[in-house]
C-alpha cells in the first residue's frame, strides 16, 4: 500500500455523501487537484473542525485507494480559515468566483505550485484589501498563463498583425483563437467580442506585470469593457458555465 501523501491545500468544493460522508474536492500545492471522500464528515464535525468549508488552507493528509479515482481523506489541519471573507457578501462573492475558476483550469493530480500559490495570495489579497476590478481582471490573467490558457493579446491571432502598430479600431476577442483579432479578421468570425484600443491596452499592461498587480494603475474603467470576452475565455477552456459569475456580476 502507498504511504500517504501530506500537503498544504485549498477546499474548493465539498458535498454530501451517503448519510455521513463528504466529497471534497482540493486543491493542493504538490498533486495539483485532489478529490477524496471524507469518512463522517457529514456526521460529526470534530474530526475535521469545520476545515472542510470552502476556501479553508489546510494541511491535507490523503491516501490514494484502489481501483478508485476518489482518494481517503484522513486528516484536514487547520492553516488558515479566512474568517474575514466570508464576512461580507461581496468579499464570498468574489472568493467564490477565484476559487471557481481555479478549479475549472487546474488539472487532476497534476503539479503545479505556483497556481496553488496563486490562489491562496488572491484569497489573501480579497480577504485584507476587499476586492476590486483591476485585481479580479489581474488574478485571471495571471491564473489562465500559469496553467497554460495564457490569451495571446499583442497580435492578431490570424493574421499576426502587431495591435501596437496598428490600434485603430475594429479589434475584437475571439475565444476560439485563443486571442484577440483585427478589425479585417474579425470579420471573418462571428463568436468575437468587441475590445476598444483602451481595454486592450489595459489587459496588456496587466498580463505584462508578473505576479505583483501593478499599483500605480488605475484601470477599473475600461477593465470592465473585458469582463465579457474574459469570461467566456474561461468558461471556453474550463469547458464549463462558470456558475458565481452570476453572483459576482451583482458587485461588478
Ligand atoms: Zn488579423
Amino acid at each position: 500500500m502507498r504511504s500517504p501523501c501530506v500537503t498544504p491545500a485549498i477546499v474548493l468544493r465539498s458535498w454530501p455523501f451517503g448519510e455521513s460522508d463528504k466529497i471534497v474536492s482540493f486543491l493542493t500545492e504538490s498533486h495539483g487537484k485532489v478529490t477524496g471522500i471524507a469518512k463522517g464528515a457529514a456526521r460529526s464535525r470534530r474530526r475535521f473542525v469545520n476545515t472542510l468549508e470552502p476556501f479553508s488552507l489546510v494541511n491535507l493528509r490523503f491516501q490514494d485507494r484502489p481501483h478508485s479515482t476518489l482518494a481517503f481523506v484522513q486528516a484536514c489541519d487547520p492553516i488558515r480559515f479566512f474568517k474575514d471573507l466570508t464576512a461580507s457578501l461581496e468579499k464570498i462573492a468574489y472568493a467564490s468566483y477565484l476559487v471557481e475558476i481555479a478549479d475549472g483550469l487546474a488539472g487532476e493530480r497534476e503539479e503545479n505550485r505556483k497556481l496553488f500559490g496563486h490562489l491562496r495570495e488572491g484569497l489573501v489579497f480579497i480577504e485584507e484589501n476587499g476586492p476590486s476590478l483591476s485585481f479580479l481582471t489581474f488574478f485571471e490573467l495571471r491564473l489562465l498563463k500559469l496553467s497554460g490558457y495564457q490569451p495571446v493579446l499583442e497580435h492578431c491571432r490570424r493574421c499576426a498583425r502587431d495591435f501596437r502598430e496598428n490600434a485603430q479600431p475594429g479589434w475584437s476577442f475571439s475565444a476560439r483563437d485563443g486571442g484577440v483579432l483585427c478589425g479585417s479578421c474579425s470579420t471573418l468570425r462571428r463568436e468575437t467580442i468587441p475590445l476598444s484600443g483602451a481595454a486592450l491596452q489595459a489587459l496588456l499592461e496587466l498580463q505584462r506585470a508578473g505576479s505583483i498587480l501593478p499599483q500605480h494603475l488605475s484601470l477599473s474603467p475600461v477593465l470592465k469593457e473585458s469582463r465579457p470576452a474574459l469570461l467566456r475565455f474561461l468558461q471556453y477552456q474550463a469547458r464549463k458555465e462558470l456558475k458565481s459569475a452570476f453572483f459576482l456580476d451583482d458587485f461588478l
